[in-house]
């Protein structure tokens, strides 16, 4: 067998998950709550199944649910979008990365990522007969400017960026747009693939959604996760935005690969869009996050800042020398709590000691699981 990814094994979402489950350890690696839907989600679910919507939706998602969706970027980042022509509903976040990656990426062409990253977008680049260019961001996650300029050349054709970020919960800041703005300046050429999935889990810093710059607007894609936003990750509903001319091109790619994405649950997050209140998330993960973060102060783990997501990375120097993927092990079978270590979303594999937590946990979870870190 000529393996078209032969260096990609079982991603470490799906080891670390069944690891946790093997040995009856909390887990807190993959990223997913693990608390129950809102009552109102549930009952407009159940009242949509008794419908007749049970066949194909239009290809580009359900008609209403993608006028809510450009209502949503209005209201939210005060952009005008078409629904028919600038919005795409995909089967995931991970659908929308991968058929746009599929589509506009031709053999040979590079594309710029920014280590640790999260860990679809590289293999969707291979397949698409691109080449990954993998750059370390700084130490502090932040992204290495000097660096990213320096690397881009005639066969540069996109940058893919993800602000709050995975797995370091980094939010960038006003003058890393405007590096990124005049980077995009200076190579007309050049697009821009914005993973957005966590815009709405935000803490102490303001997101800076490429949907309001508008000097780069015209050759970006935007990707979002309602999977994330109302806490059902199984569902896989995201959507894309941006330019008509793009997302013609990733159309045609996306009536192949999926055609149509479930209709139930697009009717079901259609009607919910209008119950939802979009600003009670942040205070609704900020008390996860805080209370993680106060219950891991007695902890031997050393805290890094949290600015989103939910997830929260902590360095272990202190407490082993192993390697982060064994000591990710170790943990789940000999502590009885799951993380994800960060060397692997490095290309190079640099251990720094460091490993992610996942707290979008429901409080019990979140006590039990400290108790259990705290005493080692
Ligand atoms: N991008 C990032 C940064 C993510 O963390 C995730 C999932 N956690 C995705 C994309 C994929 O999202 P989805 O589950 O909607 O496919
Ligand atoms: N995005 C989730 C995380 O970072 C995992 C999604 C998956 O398992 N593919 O944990």
């Amino acid at each position: 067998m000529n393996s078209k990814l032969p260096h990609i094994k079982t991603n470490i979402f799906t080891k670390m998950s069944k690891l946790a489950s093997d040995y009856n350890a909390i887990n807190l690696s993959q990223g997913f709550p693990n608390f129950p839907i809102d009552d109102n989600l549930v009952d407009v679910l159940k009242e949509k199944s008794n419908k007749n919507i049970h066949q194909y939706m239009p290809m580009s998602g359900d008609p209403e649910l993608l006028y809510k969706i450009s209502a949503l970027i209005k209201s939210t980042y005060k952009r005008t979008v078409n629904p028919e022509t600038e919005v795409l509903i995909t089967a995931g976040a991970t659908q929308g990365i991968f058929t746009t990656i599929l589509a506009l990426i031709n053999k040979n062409e590079e594309v710029i990522i920014l280590d640790p990253s999260y860990d679809c977008y590289e293999p969707a680049v291979s397949l698409a007969g691109g080449k990954a260019k993998r750059l370390p961001l700084n130490d502090d996650f932040s992204p290495n400017w000097e660096l990213i300029k320096k690397s881009i050349n005639h066969s540069t054709r996109m940058l893919i960026i993800n602000s709050p970020h995975n797995p370091s919960g980094r939010i960038w800041e006003e003058q890393d747009i405007l590096c990124l703005e005049k980077l995009m300046m200076k190579n007309p050429n050049l697009l821009l693939l914005s993973d957005e999935v966590y815009e709405h889990i935000t803490y102490d810093k303001k997101h800076i959604s490429i949907n309001t710059i508008s000097s780069i607007i015209n050759r970006s894609i935007i990707i979002s996760s309602f999977g994330k936003t109302f806490h059902v990750t199984g569902w896989k509903v995201g959507y894309l935005v941006g330019p008509k001319t793009l997302i013609e091109e990733i159309k045609k790619v996306h009536q192949f690969n999926v055609f149509s994405v479930n209709s139930v649950a697009q009717a079901s997050i259609n009607s919910y869009v209008d119950l939802f209140n979009f600003s009670s998330i942040k205070p609704f993960f900020k008390k996860k996050r805080d209370l993680f973060q106060n219950l891991m102060k007695k902890s031997n783990f050393k805290l890094l800042p949290c600015e989103g997501t939910y997830f929260q990375l902590v360095d272990y120097s202190n407490i082993s020398s192993l390697n982060d993927i064994k000591f990710c092990e170790k943990l789940t079978i000999d502590y009885g709590v799951a993380a994800i270590p960060i060397s692997v979303f490095n290309e190079s594999n640099n251990d720094n000691k460091i490993i992610r937590f996942c707290f979008a946990k429901d409080d019990e979870t979140l006590i039990n699981a400290t108790n259990l870190l705290c005493k080692i």
